[in-house]
């Protein structure tokens, strides 16, 4: 909560993200500030047979000029994924795209980077965010999903109306659908607590998506965890009931469980690791370490110095 709380909060972020320690550590999680970092990482994993997702790094944008230079911070990425013939899509965040402030504005937006990404044949993500922005997220994704094959959405487990959602979703025709456990602090008369009973409901979620209906209704899902317990129910069952390796994806985050990662691909897994860069990356990366309380320790050393 502590790491949560530093993550927003303007004037810890101004001193934190100038102090060179912290940014050294951050590198353990973010790929770089410019896309062509990013590129390059995602051709290293790429190399390693594993997939990526480029996120560029961003909060909630609090004018109509922020939203836009988002916008086209995406575009480029797609470009350059096209150009550079990396294995990739995109992930995108609504209120960095203008949701909150001008809901028209960020339709917008979202509409040009997923229409440019059809042209290229790419596919774009939608992030979950806190709860107070997920209906007018999942209407959006709605909306551009009337005309747009090629848009996925994400859904956190953590939430009590993840399992209604994602039912909802699969008979909508939801093609892309990543399920995740939730990192936002969330209200209890909203979430579950975090814990065992989260791992439950997202493997309730895992198991919808599995059903033959939902696959016969093309619903492609990515399981994004590094929760052991969850990858190898997913292995088992996939295994027991015959889910071909290319009818779903695991996903992981950039610089978390890299062994795993390894492993996973190269067991033949497909799996799709999601790679954030960009100059506004301190949010993101206290976000990471606020999921592990060893990280904390790591990161008082750091700041404590040689
Ligand atoms: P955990 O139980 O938290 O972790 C399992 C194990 O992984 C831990 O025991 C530890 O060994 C390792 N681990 C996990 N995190 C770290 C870390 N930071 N540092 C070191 N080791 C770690 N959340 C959202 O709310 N909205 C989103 O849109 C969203 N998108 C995501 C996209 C992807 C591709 C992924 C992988 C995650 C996303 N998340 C998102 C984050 C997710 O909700 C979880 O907070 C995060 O994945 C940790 O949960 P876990 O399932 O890995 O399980």
């Amino acid at each position: 909560r502590l790491l949560l709380s530093l993550s927003c909060n303007q004037r810890w972020q101004n001193y934190l993200a100038s102090v060179p320690a912290v940014w050294y550590m951050s590198r353990r999680f973010i790929a770089g500030e410019t896309t062509e970092e990013a590129i390059k990482t995602a051709r290293l994993l790429n190399e390693l047979g594993i997939m990526a997702s480029l996120h560029y790094l961003g909060e909630e944008a609090a004018e109509g000029t922020e939203a836009r230079a988002s916008r086209d911070a995406y575009i480029a990425a797609l470009d350059a994924i096209a150009s550079e013939r990396v294995e990739s899509n995109i992930s995108i965040r609504l209120t960095q795209l203008g949701l909150g402030l001008d809901d028209a504005l960020c339709y917008e937006n979202a509409e040009s980077i997923v229409e440019h990404a059809a042209a290229l044949g790419n596919v774009v993500y939608i992030d979950a965010e806190g709860s107070m922005h997920y209906q007018a997220a999942l209407d959006l994704y709605r909306r551009l999903r009337e005309r747009h094959d090629n848009v996925g959405m994400t859904v956190q487990a953590q939430l009590f109306r993840s399992q209604s959602d994602v039912e909802t979703l699969i008979k909508e025709g939801v093609a892309h659908l990543r399920l995740c456990k939730g990192i936002y602090p969330e209200s209890p008369s909203v979430a579950y607590p975090a814990g065992e009973i989260v791992r439950e409901k997202l493997l309730d979620l895992v198991r919808a998506m599995f059903r033959p209906e939902s696959r016969q209704r093309g619903v492609y899902p990515a399981v994004a965890t590094h929760d052991d317990l969850v990858i190898n129910w997913v292995r088992r069952y996939t295994y027991y009931h015959r889910v071909p390796a290319d009818a779903y994806e695991f996903q992981m985050l950039y610089g978390v469980r890299r062994d795993r990662q390894r492993w996973l691909a190269d067991q033949g897994y497909r799996l799709r690791v999601y790679i954030p860069y960009g100059t506004n990356w301190y949010p993101y990366f206290m976000r990471r370490l606020a999921e592990r309380p060893a990280n904390l320790l790591f990161f008082i050393r750091a700041l404590a110095g040689p």
